[in-house]
C-alpha cells in the first residue's frame, strides 16, 4: 500500500535535473515495457511505478508539491492512491515526449521490431479536468476528513456507449488506417528507406469512422450527469492547497482517459482560534485581579476545552504554550502548538467605588512598575512567538 519515493523509483538524487529524469525513466521503460516482459506482472508494476514517478517529477509544477507534501501533495490520500492513478494508456500517450518525435508513433516499434499491439498511434482523447472547492473546519484540518460531494460532470453517452455513433452499424474500423489512427509512409533517400508516420486524416487519430452520429449526445459521446465522489483529506491541508484525483475529472469520449478532478482547499475561520501555519493562536483575556492573584483558566483548543493555570503576578503579554496541541503538517507526524496570548484587560471606565480602591492602591509601592532583570522585553516574546 505505501508507495516508494519517486526519486527512488527512478534511481536518481532529489536535486537532478530534468534531463537526467527523462533518461533515468527512458531506461527502466524500456527495461520494464510489456512488450519486453510479456505475462509478467512484476514488470508490469514496475513499468507503471516508474511511469508514475516520472509524470509527478517531470512537471515542475507538480514535482514542487511532491518535494513540499510527499504523495498527499498530488493525491487525495486513499481511494486511488494505492492502485497508482495511471493506467496504460497514459503511459503510452507519455512517451511521445519521452522518445521524441513519431507524431505519436509507437516509440518502441524502433526497440522491439513492431507488432504495436497495443494501440500504437491511436489517438486517444483526453477528458477535462474538473476543479471543485471544499470548505474546512479548523477541526477537519487537524484530523482530516472524508468529504462526499456531488459534482455535475461530463461522462460517457449511455446511448451510445460513448462513441459518439448512432447504432453499432454506424461505426467501423477506419479504413484508411485500419483502426491504428497513424499513417505509415516510406521513402527512399540516399541514407536508405525512410519511414514517416502520421496522424490519419480520414478518422483524425480515434481509428474509427462514424456514418451517423448519436442522437443523445450529438456525436460528443459525452453527455452530462452528477456523480457522487468521496475525498479524502489527509490532516494538515491549508488554504490554497490544491489535491488532485486523477481519472475522476470528465470523460473523454469514445474510451479515451478522462481528466482529474482537482479538489481547491478552503478554510472556514475558527470563531476563537486562529491558524498561524502549523501552530494555533489563541488570545485570552484576563482581568487585572486574576493576572495579580493567579487563577485557572477553561480556554478553547482544537479538540475541545482545556483549562490552563495563570501564575500569580502574570504579565500582560505573556504567551503560553500548550505543546503538541496545534495542527499535523502533512505526511508528517510533527504536530504544531497552541499559543496562548495573554492580554490583561484594563476597564474602560470605572465606578466611584472602584476609582476609590483604584486611587487607594496607586499609593502603595508595590504597584509601581517595577520590571526586574528576569522579565522578557516586548521584544524577546515577540522573538519567542516566531521560533
Ligand atoms: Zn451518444
Ligand atoms: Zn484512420
Amino acid at each position: 500500500m505505501s508507495k516508494r519515493d519517486y526519486y527512488d523509483v527512478l534511481g536518481v538524487s532529489k536535486g537532478a535535473e530534468a534531463a537526467e529524469i527523462k533518461s533515468a525513466y527512458r531506461k527502466l521503460a524500456i527495461k520494464y515495457h510489456p512488450d519486453k516482459n510479456p505475462d509478467d506482472p512484476q514488470a508490469e508494476e514496475q513499468f507503471k511505478e516508474a511511469a508514475e514517478a516520472y509524470e509527478v517529477l517531470s512537471n515542475p509544477e507538480k514535482r514542487r508539491r511532491y518535494d513540499q507534501f510527499g504523495h498527499a501533495g498530488n493525491s487525495a490520500a486513499g481511494g486511488y492512491g494505492g492502485g497508482g492513478g495511471m493506467n496504460m494508456d497514459d503511459i503510452f500517450s507519455q512517451f511521445g515526449d519521452i522518445f521524441g518525435g513519431g507524431g505519436g508513433g509507437n516509440p518502441f516499434e524502433g526497440f522491439f521490431g513492431g507488432g504495436g499491439s497495443r494501440g500504437g498511434g491511436r489517438r486517444v482523447q483526453r477528458g477535462s479536468n474538473l476543479r471543485v472547492k471544499i470548505k474546512l473546519t479548523l477541526e477537519e484540518v487537524a484530523l482530516g476528513v472524508e468529504k462526499k460531494i456531488k459534482v455535475n460532470k461530463q461522462v460517457a453517452c449511455q446511448t451510445c456507449d460513448g462513441t459518439g455513433a448512432k447504432d453499432k452499424s454506424s461505426y467501423h474500423t477506419c479504413r484508411t488506417c485500419n483502426g491504428s489512427g497513424s499513417v505509415r509512409r516510406v521513402t527512399n533517400t540516399i541514407l536508405g528507406q525512410m519511414q514517416t508516420t502520421s496522424t490519419c486524416p480520414t478518422c483524425n487519430g480515434e481509428g474509427i469512422e462514424i456514418t451517423a452520429k448519436c442522437t443523445t449526445c450529438k456525436g460528443e459521446g459525452l453527455t452530462r450527469s452528477d456523480e457522487n465522489i468521496t475525498i479524502n483529506i489527509p490532516a494538515g491541508v491549508s488554504e490554497g492547497m490544491q489535491l488532485s484525483m486523477s481519472g475522476k475529472g470528465n470523460a473523454a469520449p469514445r474510451g479515451g482517459i478522462p481528466g482529474d478532478l482537482i479538489i481547491l482547499v478552503e478554510e472556514i475561520p475558527h470563531e476563537s482560534l486562529k491558524r498561524d501555519g502549523i501552530n494555533v493562536i489563541y488570545d485570552l483575556y484576563i482581568n487585572f485581579a486574576d493576572a495579580a492573584l493567579g487563577t485557572s483558566v477553561e480556554i478553547p483548543t482544537i479538540d475541545g476545552k482545556a483549562k490552563i493555570k495563570i501564575e500569580p503576578g502574570t504579565q500582560g503579554g505573556k504567551i503560553l504554550r500548550l505543546k503538541g496541541k496545534g495542527l499535523p503538517e502533512v505526511n508528517s507526524y510533527h504536530k504544531g502548538d497552541q499559543l496562548v496570548y495573554v492580554n490583561v484587560w484594563t476597564p474602560k471606565a470605572v465606578s466611584k467605588e472602584e476609582r476609590d480602591v483604584l486611587e487607594k492602591l496607586k499609593e502603595s509601592s508595590n504597584f509601581k512598575p517595577q520590571p526586574g532583570k528576569n522579565e522578557k522585553s516586548f521584544f524577546e516574546r515577540i522573538k519567542e512567538y516566531f521560533e
